[in-house]
């Protein structure tokens, strides 16, 4: 029995989630496989309901389960509000502090499906298969904020970035250890020409880099990657980099994908796993069933590979995500001349009947 606390949060958190939720089902159902979900709320929805983003009930669900399904948080409602009461500061960074969930891999893959689908030329796009592991509790959105008057009548910002060694060599040797398992090529994204938390994070990776002679590794600055993974994105297999960086480079990457909406994410770390989509509560599309539920439900296949070691399991989910988009059927985001449309809950059943399917 997998214990498995389900936060569907904001916006299109509410849409996507029961969709995932709905091809664990199928897997359970097809493998043999116990699952318990036991739904909370978190985000917005429950800064409306108890005037806090994450409740003390909410965290301890987390803690208690064998792994987190998290939906999205945050929107124009609640942008207003106190800073340690914004969904995104409030639940967010805190679940990922509690649960000691450092390490965020988004695995950029391109379904051959979905070659036309990408903004970008299909030669360029062709065979994209690259992991990003991003730093998740750490630097600039974990550091001090603060805010003061200046004499001029005007104000001051602060936000502190930091990062210690320990951190650093934490993250880049999960990040080694990652690409062992992959093509053995590691590229440590930093800033290391301006910020001297980039020069730490530089140093420390050089001198791991001695310890994994089989793994090839690169540095680059941040600015580079970005321009590089829209040049040449098959040149990389394994990034890692700090947490800001990463949100910003994964989102770019996901156009590599097709749309955001296909891009899934794992946050590991502690014992306990947290998977999620890696965009967000899409206020502009929430309630309208267009939003894309493959993310999340790929989302479902990392928990299975990850927290569960439930390769084949996994392998399900991502086969029948496949075989809808060999068929042809697109959400809005996808949608091209041509194809066959679906909306949010046809393609969660569709995903649903298609993993009940395989070998038989
Ligand atoms: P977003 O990812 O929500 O949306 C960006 C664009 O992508 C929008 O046009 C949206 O319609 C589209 N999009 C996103 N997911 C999609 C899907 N599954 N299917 C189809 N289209 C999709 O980013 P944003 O607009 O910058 O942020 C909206 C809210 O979400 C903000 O409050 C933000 O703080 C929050 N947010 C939350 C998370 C999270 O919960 N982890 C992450 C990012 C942003």
């Amino acid at each position: 029995m997998y214990k498995i606390a389900v936060l569907p949060g904001d916006g299109i958190g509410v849409e996507i989630v029961p969709e995932a939720v709905k091809a664990l089902q199928a897997v359970g159902k097809k493998f043999g496989l116990e699952f318990e979900f036991t739904e909370a709320l978190v985000g917005g929805a429950a800064y409306d309901d108890g005037g806090h983003p994450l409740p003390a009930a909410t965290l301890e669900l987390c803690q208690g389960s064998d792994a987190v399904l998290l939906g999205a948080i945050g929107g124009p409602k609640w942008d207003n509000l106190p800073v340690e009461l914004r969904p995104e500061i409030g639940a967010l960074l805190p679940l990922r502090k509690e649960l000691e969930l450092y390490a965020n891999l988004r695995p950029c893959v391109l379904f051959p499906s979905l070659l036309h689908a990408s903004t970008l030329k299909e030669e360029v796009i062709s065979g994209v298969d690259i992991l990003v592991i991003r730093e998740l509790t750490g630097g600039l959105y974990f550091g001090e904020k603060k805010r003061e008057k200046t004499p001029d009548g005007g104000e001051q910002a602060t936000d502190i970035l930091t990062y210690s060694t320990y951190e650093i060599e934490r993250i880049v040797r999960f990040a080694y250890q990652a690409a062992r398992k992959r093509r053995k090529k590691l590229c440590s994204v930093d800033k290391a020409n301006v910020l001297e938390s980039s020069r730490l994070w530089r140093e420390t990776v050089s001198k791991l880099a001695a310890e994994y002679p089989d793994v090839e590794t690169t540095h680059m600055y941040v600015d580079n990657c970005s321009m590089q993974l829209i040049r040449n994105p098959r040149q990389f297999d394994v990034i890692v980099t700090e947490n800001m960086f990463g949100d910003i480079l994964t989102d770019e990457a996901s156009m590599l994908t097709g749309s955001i909406g296909m891009l899934a994410s794992a946050s590991i770390g502690g014992d306990v796993g947290l998977y999620e989509p890696a965009h967000g509560s899409a206020p502009d599309i929430a309630g309208q069933n267009k939003a894309n539920p493959l993310a999340a439900i790929l989302s479902a296949a990392m928990m299975l590979r990850y927290s569960f070691d439930r390769e084949e399991e996994a392998v399900a989910i991502e086969k029948a995500v496949g075989r809808l988009l060999e068929e042809d059927y697109r959400t809005p985001d996808l949608m091209e001349p041509g194809k066959k449309l679906l909306g949010t809950v046809q393609t969660g059943d569709l995903v649903a009947k298609y993993i009940s399917s395989i070998g038989g």
